[in-house]
């Protein structure tokens, strides 16, 4: 998964929504863990500005 910080503005959906807890807040930006990621696309789904995609 990526977050693509052009359009990403830190809302925070997305992390609230990770049944993993694979998204945190870094200072002022969003970072997606991979690793921990189990692709359920529920933060693509619950982004409003379609940051997030399918692809690493
Ligand atoms: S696809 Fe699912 S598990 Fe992966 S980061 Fe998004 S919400 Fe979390
Ligand atoms: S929901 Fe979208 S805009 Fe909000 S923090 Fe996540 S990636 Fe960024």
């Amino acid at each position: 998964m990526t977050i693509n910080p052009y359009l990403c503005d830190v809302c925070g959906t997305c992390v609230s929504v990770c049944p993993v807890d694979a998204i945190v807040v870094e200072e002022n930006r969003v970072v997606l863990d991979n690793e921990k990621c189990i692709r359920c696309r529920k933060c693509v789904i619950v982004c409003p500005v379609k940051a997030i995609s399918e692809k690493n």
